[in-house]
């Protein structure tokens, strides 16, 4: 009788190749650059696709495997959750409105994300990438869906969650993260990559995923610590693949440095802007603080970034544009953002408050030099005028950047108390930016921002009414009109958390007792 051979398995490497690789073909009735449109026209040149080395290394079967899995642990966490009233257990009734900032201004993003990854999926002529594109767009999509289950659990008891998707596409303070994933989503495949893979994945994601995962941990929000380290999982592929196709760019051909280059500059800007929000969310809205903005930003991003651009100088590579003055703006920005909020509290689809004594006690520890001289003194007076009856509203509309689209609260660098204000002249109109950075950033590509849909233009323009409505009649409140057009219920979703519905709500259902707290 014959011996059976086994024949020998292969081993990780060798199959996923065989699995992956090889699967292209070359294209015989069209044109390979016809059916491949999109990979040369930003000027990037690429000589050997196969040099890519995928940071993935996954095959369908493992992917689904191993995903259902973790979707399955998470979905029971979340049931149990919603079936144990979970939601009376969060630290206090102001948490909640940083989980409605992120189902507002985060989720949809990794929508946008799982399209972005998917269009590149198709473009790439190099099969390697376009399997890890493909990937990353089924990580999105599942992320999307999971923050929006695990957080629709809230929506059945707190305002403000209730029109997250409408939120997005016509308020103000939304149109930040959207024109910073729209921008990304209309350039070329490359710059794309650049834009999510690197800058915002590989550079700034920890700022936006361990603060907030820790500050949900510290508040008793089980539900999105679940989904925030079920995200934070495939989050580290993510960055893998930002780094990596950075890295294959510059070693392809030395042409490539200066045009990657100028996007790690334009997207480490606009990606520095949009975390202006997180700044705020992480200094005002945790109640249960984990770590203050500025020690997140000189954790994650000035000695982790700094490594980073160290390692990267062997290409040629240099620390972004307007570094410095980010690293400045540390000791600002959220107390700026936070002004802001607050003085239109009445358009924003969450809660404001003054933070309570110990609470700005707090951050006048973390931030010695600038809180109390410059942002104590201004909330104190908010309290005071609030406490008389005269609680202040700024009922203006504001003056966006054209680049950002964040309304221009910003201070000049080294000089905190005069805002920067710059502009540019582009066919005879002018154009208003928050910084040398957007700015710069607008003047290289003058012709796609002149499209910006910005916010406060498209309602002095009547274009945020609903049909019905006639702006001469006598009378007209045209701030009404527009929170009305944004599907924002009046006095529900809006204005102080002092005496609004969710406050009431969770004092009368005896939540935010946080019983663990006691046991520790
Ligand atoms: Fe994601
Ligand atoms: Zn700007």
């Amino acid at each position: 009788m014959d011996t059976r051979t086994v024949k020998k398995k292969l081993g990780l490497k060798d199959r996923y190749a065989a699995m992956t690789r090889g699967l292209s073909w070359e294209t015989t009735y069209q044109p390979h650059d016809a059916v491949f449109p999109m990979d040369r026209y930003e000027g990037i040149k690429i000589h050997d696709w196969d040099a890519f080395s995928d940071p993935f290394r996954l095959t369908v079967d493992a992917y689904w495997k191993y995903q259902g899995e973790k979707e399955k642990k998470l979905y029971a966490v979340i049931d149990a959750f919603a079936q144990t009233n979970g939601q009376l257990g969060v630290s206090d009734v102001r948490y909640l409105n940083a989980l409605k900032l992120f189902i507002q201004g985060v989720t949809p993003l990794e929508y946008y994300a799982h399209r972005g990854f998917s269009h590149l999926g198709r473009q790439f002529s190099g099969d390697g990438l376009r399997v890890a594109c493909q990937f990353q767009s089924a990580d999105e999509l599942r992320h999307f869906q999971t923050e929006t289950h695990a957080i629709s659990h809230y929506n059945k008891y707190f305002n403000g969650m209730h029109s997250a998707n409408h939120w997005f596409d016509n308020v103000w303070y939304l149109s930040v993260p959207k024109s910073y994933f729209e921008d990304a989503l209309t350039a070329g495949p490359f710059e794309f990559l650049t834009a999510v893979s690197f800058s915002f994945e590989y550079v700034l994601t920890n700022l936006l995923f361990v603060p907030f995962m820790s500050g949900a941990a510290h508040n008793g929000d089980l539900s999105t610590v679940t989904f925030g380290f079920s995200a934070q999982s495939d989050e580290s592929r993510h960055m893998t693949l930002g780094i990596e196709c950075i890295k294959f760019m510059l070693e392809q051909d030395p042409a490539n440095l200066p045009i990657v280059q100028r996007w790690i500059d334009k997207w480490f800007w606009r990606g520095y802007r949009l975390m202006t929000l997180v700044a705020m969310m992480q200094d005002y809205m945790l109640p249960k603080r984990v770590m203050s903005w500025k020690e997140a930003w000189e954790l994650y991003a000035e000695s982790a970034g700094t490594a980073l651009f160290d390692d990267l100088a062997r290409f040629g590579i240099k620390k972004p544009m307007g570094w410095e003055v980010a690293c400045e703006g540390k000791d600002h920005i959220s107390h700026q953002a936070w002004n802001t909020f607050y003085g239109y509290g009445g358009a924003a689809a969450f809660h404001t408050w003054v933070p309570g004594a110990d609470e700005m006690d707090w951050l006048q520890k973390k931030y010695p030099d600038t809180f109390l001289k410059y942002y104590r003194p201004r909330l104190e007076h908010y309290a005071e005028r609030a406490a008389q009856g005269k609680r202040f509203y700024n009922t203006t509309l504001p003056m966006l950047c054209t680049t950002c689209q964040i309304p221009m609260l910003f201070t000049e660098p080294g000089n905190p108390r005069w805002i920067c204000y710059r502009e540019s002249e582009h066919e005879g109109e002018t154009y208003h930016f928050c910084s040398d950075g957007c700015k710069t950033i607008f003047e290289h590509e003058p012709q796609k921002y002149i499209q910006s849909w910005l916010p406060v233009h498209q309602i002095l323009q009547g274009h945020c009414f609903k049909p019905d409505v006639d702006p001469t009649v006598p009378g007209f409140d045209p701030l009404a009109a527009v929170l009305d057009y944004y599907q924002m219920n009046i006095g529900r979703d809006n204005f102080d958390i002092e005496g609004s519905q969710d406050a009431r709500n969770f004092a009368d259902w005896g939540a935010g007792q946080n019983p663990a707290e006691g046991q520790l």
